[in-house]
């Protein structure tokens, strides 16, 4: 028998997996991972096509189609007038999911130390402790999972290397203000500690609240990985598109793991991506129109016996059942699933320690008939 020793023993399948999979076991409406349910653009779709048919067939350059990269940079010049030097500071990757996971890999050494917030999207955790790093955890509690900045500081050892920020977060929904960037500027000017900021749900922002990205901040960017991710932007998650931005001297080290783990990123979609988002309203008008979809999905549970917690930004509701049950949120999830056919994410699956407040999310980037139709199912629990 081989003996082999797991570099994650502890780690099952993913929640996203396991809850997707359920639900078309059980016929479930599927709230749970979070992709929309409906099509994107069918311009982008041509856009595609014809990048194929017009021969971008081949291995696109290592950082990034420059077409692409230069886009990007006019994006986010736009947005939030900052300007990122499409050579040396943009680098196109397979999504954010591995952006996250070059950035870490590209800065970690065993024995170094960052910190995430949890309730924290999942990959954060196994990916720091597959580089042999330590995770310095902060709970974040419900309903507003604020930080406490001084009680960050506390984290901080002579290890520190990283500090992991979501804004807008998954699974919460809460975005950070710029108060908090302010306190995070005084915590870390003077220090070498670098920023991974997982900024995917920036365009995904409601109540006319400004996305606070940690580019507008110079003390906070010369020190940051920027992860942002297509899938969201474009409503197609599937295709595993995203970027990273970051200083020339960061970017230098991302692209060192970046040639060895991907090499490059599917290049018809990069082409197609550019000649899309080179027209601003295809990125300014998102965050209304998931606006919508938070508010009447909140409408439709408002008379229903689960409590809504705020939600700024981001894909997700959270719901609190603790009126409902007091089983566990993977037991009443489970049982969501089973019983009333609707599915969700226990966020207990967001804490290392499984932490659990009784409260399950939902993904409401979804069709609004299937949202009226999950919510008459909840509306019977
Ligand atoms: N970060 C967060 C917070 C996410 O929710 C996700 C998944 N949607 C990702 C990163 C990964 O994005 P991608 O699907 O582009 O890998
Ligand atoms: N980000 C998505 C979510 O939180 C899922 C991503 C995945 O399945 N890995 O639901």
């Amino acid at each position: 028998m081989l003996n082999i020793q797991s570099k994650l023993p502890g780690v099952s399948t993913t929640i996203f997996s396991v809850m997707s999979k359920l639900a078309a076991e059980h016929n479930a409406i599927n709230l749970s991972q979070g992709f929309p349910d409906y099509a994107c653009d069918p311009k982008l779709v041509q856009l595609v096509n014809k990048a194929m048919q017009d021969g971008f067939n081949q291995y696109a350059p290592m950082p990034g189609s420059t077409f692409l990269k230069e886009t990007i940079a006019e994006k986010v010049e736009k947005l939030y007038n900052i300007k990122y030097n499409p050579e040396t500071e943009i680098t196109v990757t397979a999504g954010g999911t591995q952006a996250i996971f070059t950035a870490l890999a590209a800065i970690i050494n065993a024995g170094d130390e960052v910190i995430i917030f949890e309730p924290a999207y999942d990959s954060y955790a196994p990916t720091i402790k597959l580089l042999g790093g330590l995770v310095k955890t902060y709970e974040l509690a419900p309903p507003t999972y604020a930080i406490d900045w001084d009680m960050v500081k506390k984290l901080f050892t002579v290890k520190t290397r990283m500090i992991i920020l979501n804004t807008p977060q998954n699974p919460t929904g809460s975005i950070l203000s710029s108060d908090d960037m302010k306190s995070l500027i005084k915590l870390v000017a003077g220090t070498d500690i670098l920023i991974l900021s997982d900024e995917v749900y920036e365009h995904l922002i409601y109540d006319e609240q400004k996305h606070q990205s940690v580019m507008l901040y110079p003390e906070l960017k010369q020190r940051s990985f920027i992860v942002a991710s297509f899938g969201k932007l474009l409503h197609a998650t599937g295709w595993k598109l995203g970027y990273c931005l970051a200083p020339e001297k960061l970017t230098k080290e991302f692209r060192k793991v970046h040639q060895f783990n991907v090499f490059s990123v599917n290049s018809p979609m990069q082409q197609a991506i550019a000649d899309y988002i080179k027209e601003p309203k295809n990125y300014t008008e998102i965050g209304r129109f998931f606006q919508q979809k938070r508010d009447y999905f909140r409408s439709l549970l408002a008379d229903s016996r689960f409590k809504l917690l705020p939600c700024n930004g981001s894909y997700f509701q959270c719901v609190s059942y603790s009126g409902i049950s007091d089983e566990k949120d993977t037991d009443f999830s489970m049982r969501l699933i089973k019983e009333f056919g609707v599915a969700s994410i226990p966020v207990s699956a967001f804490y290392q320690k499984a932490t659990d407040h009784k409260i399950i999310r939902f993904c409401f980037a979804k069709e609004n008939a299937t949202l009226a139709l999950a919510a008459e199912k909840l509306k019977n629990v």
